[in-house]
């Protein structure tokens, strides 16, 4: 036998993750999704049940090569992080299970060929909650920040970059990172791939990064607007469909501005615990209570970036989302809206 580490990784009540380990003893080397067994925690413990009855099941969906475990020596093999979706005692989904609605319509919407990018954006903040590395009353929460470099003004890169190369090693889909414009915010991008990979890579990208700050003595907040007069978090998501990604592109873009103009309300309920704080209008922000898009504008819901105009095909995107926003939910309104909704 060969000894294989499975990191189970799921998502509680309050949209953090939990993981524990199993070591599993396998004949095989590579493993796939079907050799791995669906396990069960305790939900009393994690907002997601009462009383005694309180075991949740977690089902295994995708697997990751683990970048914390990568090493083979004395018979232990590679290890593989598992994220897993969650069913209650009686097998129903759980509430807090929104992967499942997400696989319905991503299955009725097959034959646009969604294509989703997610730009994460994140502070790290120390012990004490200000943010990281933080000393100088002078000089903090600017834009002196934004994509900088050196060590007076960019606080937080041996953590940006350690997920990284971490995310690349596990086998996510990430595309991009740079320092964003308060102090010790960052940003990193998925993308662009289809619902469920975006969302699957998304939630597993979060949990590597929470791992990565255990090093440091710090931790992320993936909160929409911790620091009230500073720039928020946001979790801008770039969307496109095949026919908006042709010849003749454009038109199909503003038809789906015009469509999320009628689902406004329902998309901004669902985008985040706390974000309508952000969406302020201020800070690169448009009021949650307005609607606009526009080119190239980057204080409105939804912005068509400048080369997809001059293109007159690509994608749309859509601002609105909060840092912390379940990706599972925010892919599904969009395809939903954007096939499903009339003008
Ligand atoms: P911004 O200018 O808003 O900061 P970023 O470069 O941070 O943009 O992010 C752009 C995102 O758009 C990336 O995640 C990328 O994968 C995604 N993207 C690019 N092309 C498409 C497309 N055709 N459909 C959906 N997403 C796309
Ligand atoms: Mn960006
Ligand atoms: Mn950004
Ligand atoms: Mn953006």
């Amino acid at each position: 036998y060969m000894k294989v580490l499975l990191e189970y990784v799921w998502i509680d009540a309050y949209q953090n993750l939990r993981s524990k380990i199993k070591i599993l003893n396998s004949e095989k080397n590579n493993l796939e999704l079907e050799d791995i067994s669906e396990w069960n925690y305790d939900g009393s413990s994690t907002g997601q049940a009462e009383g005694h009855e309180s075991d949740i099941i977690i089902r295994p969906v995708r697997l990751f090569t683990n970048p914390f475990h990568n090493v083979y020596y004395k018979g232990i093999g590679l290890g593989y992080l598992v994220l897993c979706q969650t069913f209650d005692k009686d097998n129903k989904i759980h509430p807090t299970n929104k992967r499942i609605g997400c696989v319905e319509i991503y299955e009725k919407c097959k034959e646009y060929d969604f294509w989703f990018g997610m730009e994460q954006e994140y502070i790290i903040v120390d012990k004490s909650g200000l943010p990281y590395k933080w000393e100088r009353p002078d000089r903090v929460f600017n834009s002196d920040s934004y994509c900088s470099v050196g060590g007076d003004r960019c606080y937080g890169r041996e953590i940006s970059e350690e997920h990284l190369h971490k995310c690349l090693e596990a086998g996510i889909s990430i595309c991009g990172t740079n320092a964003e414009v308060m102090t010790s915010q960052w940003e990193y991008q998925i993308g662009a791939v289809d619902a469920l990979e975006v969302s699957d890579h998304l939630w597993m990208s979060r949990y590597i990064m929470n791992k990565v700050t255990e090093k440091y003595e710090c931790s992320v907040t993936f909160l929409p607007k911790p620091f009230a007069d500073y720039a928020g978090s946001g979790l801008h998501t770039n969307v496109s469909t095949k026919e908006m990604r042709e010849e003749g592109g454009l038109e199909h873009i503003y038809k789906a501005c015009e469509k999320l103009r009628l689902t406004h309300k329902k998309h901004i309920d669902l985008y985040g615990e706390g974000n309508n704080n952000r969406l302020t209008g201020k800070n690169e922000t448009c009021s949650y209570e307005e609607y606009k898009y526009g080119v190239r504008n980057r204080g409105c819901s939804i912005r068509i970036p400048l080369s997809v105009y001059n293109d007159k095909k690509g994608y749309l995107e859509d601002r609105r989302p909060g840092s912390n926003a379940d990706p599972y939910v925010i892919t599904s309104l969009l395809m939903e809206s954007i096939v499903f909704q009339k003008l």
